[in-house]
């Protein structure tokens, strides 16, 4: 069995823990044998390892993982980052007119992969201390398309457009108008069409440098698109876009694929089953190990995502499976009424929003969907006094507010942080397990908080909301950062702790799957973004869903195995008789 040994170096400190704790106490080591050496931090010889384990129990930090890789690996990696650090076998394979959408977890490879397929990374086989020549890789795949691929992709033979994960870096990289960066690219004279298709003509003036997320978003795919080329590469779409955008980009990158290959890594699990023909999943361990799965047609490759099980390869790879019960749907509502709100105006220099009267009852999650620019945010400050209205009054509330953008300005380590506002609670039994286990916070407890990746603020922010002496609970855009995975966990553990703690809450949110779970009752806004919003509702999620789906132009039906909502292909026979029916939610 091949064995790899990972160190995570930052959280490893060999003068905290003990001195130097798991090199005195490897069993190989006490055998004079040079298994764990020291060389600023512990270097782990896999050969001489035997997989006791020890180490990584004992290390006070969790900084090192002993993993035995899947018997049926018979497979060397395609790339590995350094001796004790993240492995990756196999890849995707780009099709032909197809949208192959890929799976998994964060830190587990999907980027890395993108990156060595669109030519930015070099993959080293393994050997990361005498990395593979072109030759040398080609020559590994030459019995599989990969290898055709890679001997096109070193000679330059195909042309490769790239809509990379982290936007916020192309503000550094490009200085200019909206319009000029799309100009300068544009080899198919669609700028201008997918400005006015994604909402963005009234911008197309602004600096690139004054966008924001979603309008980032926007024209960085935009970038991607107006590109001729072989193969397009779109990593995370539908960050930062709002629910209506979501949809429009997806249509997008679909009709990139009539005369190209397109692969797309997300996390919004509708978007994906939406966008792809055929999905390949990712899974191993996250920061230690990836392992990219055969391409399966997308119903199958989502389901059997979410039950952790591939039968072709006799894969497990998470001993349970994510379900969407249909119970979840039949939640009734308690009586008594926890917040009350009354009509509402409030109204800035170029904006004004208009609430109804609402209420929202004891154990009920009232969720809030609709286009950016209505006034979500705006709503959440108006009931949590961050904002005052300009008509109607708000009783004076103790909500628990967790803001759209969380940031990494907090001082001390995320235990420090927690335990700070939990107070006593920090050490019962269900925080420890509803809040920390179930968010997978336990790992990053003595990291500083502002060392944490973006999913692991995002979820830090939301046991810290939850931590709050309160009974109205409020989160906007929960599930930005987070993976598909997590996504749901952070779904269940704010639907149980508000159940538990006959509490309530309201969550803003773009991710139609996410929101079709944790929802009691549902608002819609609606207008004209950045000019005009009004609030439908509170309505039932049912009534609710009808109307987003209806505004997104979408019909949705229940895959018949997971129980999980899914966006009919537009003019299939259920798509035309549900749109008939007026029915574009399932029942
Ligand atoms: Fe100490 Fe853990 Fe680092 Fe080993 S891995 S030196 S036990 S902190
Ligand atoms: Fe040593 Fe056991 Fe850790 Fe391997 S798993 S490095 S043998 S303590």
């Amino acid at each position: 069995m091949k064995r790899i040994v990972i160190l995570d170096k930052d959280k490893c400190n060999p003068e905290k823990c003990g001195n130097w704790l798991c090199f005195r106490l490897c069993p190989v080591n006490r055998m004079d044998k040079e298994c764990i050496t020291k060389n600023k931090k512990p270097v782990i010889n896999e050969e001489l390892c035997t997989g006791c384990a020890i180490c990584s129990n004992k290390c006070p930090f969790e900084a090192l993982s002993v993993i035995n890789l899947p018997e049926k690996l018979k497979v060397d990696p395609i790339h590995r980052y350094g001796k004790n650090a993240f492995e990756l076998f196999h890849l995707p394979i780009p099709k032909e007119n197809k949208v192959v959408g890929i799976l998994g977890r964060n830190g587990i490879g999907k980027t890395t992969a993108l990156n060595i397929l669109s030519g930015n990374l070099k993959p080293n086989l393994g050997n990361f201390e005498d990395p593979a020549i072109e030759e040398d890789i080609i020559k590994r795949y030459s019995s599989v398309i990969l290898g055709k691929y890679f001997k096109k992709l070193f000679n330059k033979k195909i042309k490769i457009s790239y809509k990379p994960q982290r936007i916020e870096l192309i503000p550094k990289i490009y200085k200019g108008k909206v319009k000029d960066l799309i100009k300068k690219i544009d080899e198919t004279n669609k700028g201008d069409k997918y400005l006015e298709e994604l909402d963005l003509i009234e911008i197309k003036n602004r600096n690139i440098s004054s966008l924001s997320g979603g309008e980032l978003q926007r024209v960085a795919i935009i970038a991607a698109a107006v590109k001729k080329a072989d193969i397009y590469y779109f990593d995370e779409p539908a960050s930062f876009c709002d629910v209506t955008a979501r949809i429009k980009v997806a249509k997008i990158i679909r009709s990139l694929a009539k005369n190209a290959s397109v692969v797309v890594i997300e996390h919004d699990l509708a978007t994906l089953d939406y966008i792809s023909d055929e999905i390949q999943i990712v899974y191993g361990q996250p920061t230690c190990y990836g392992i990219i799965s055969q391409s399966k047609a997308v119903g199958r490759g989502i389901n059997e995502y979410l039950n952790g099980y591939l039968p072709e390869d006799n894969v497990r790879f998470r001993d349970y499976s994510i379900k969407f019960p249909r119970s979840q749907k039949e939640h009734l509502l308690e009586k008594e009424i926890l917040l009350e709100f009354p009509e509402l105006e409030k109204k800035f220099t170029n904006f004004k929003l208009n609430v109804n009267t609402g209420e929202i009852h004891k154990a009920e999650i009232l969720t809030v969907m609709g286009a950016n620019g209505l006034g979500k945010t705006t709503f959440l400050k108006l009931l949590s006094g961050l904002e005052k209205p300009t008509k109607g009054k708000i009783k004076k509330m103790k909500i628990a507010y967790k803001v759209q953008y969380p940031e990494a300005n907090i001082k001390g380590t995320v235990i420090e942080h927690l335990r700070k506002i939990a107070k006593t609670n920090f050490n019962s039994k269900w925080y420890q397990s509803l809040i920390l286990e179930k968010l997978n916070l336990k790992p990053v407890l003595n990291n500083e908080v502002n060392t944490l990746s973006g999913g692991e603020l995002q979820k830090v922010y939301i046991a810290a909301t939850l931590s709050q002496d309160c009974k109205i609970f409020a989160f906007d855009e929960p599930s930005a950062f987070i993976d598909v995975e997590d996504r749901l966990k952070v779904a269940e553990v704010i639907k149980k702790f508000i159940q538990k703690k006959e509490a309530c809450a309201i969550v803003v949110d773009h991710d139609v799957q996410f929101i079709d779970y944790i929802a009691d009752s549902m608002l819609v806004f609606e207008g004209i973004p950045a000019k005009q919003g009004s609030v439908y509702g509170p309505v039932t999620k049912q009534e609710g869903m009808n109307r987003v789906l209806k505004i997104l132009d979408i019909t949705y039906r229940t895959d018949k195995e997971t129980l999980r909502p899914r966006i009919n292909k537009p003019g299939s026979n259920l798509d035309t008789t549900q749109r008939k029916k007026g029915e574009y939610y399932y029942n």
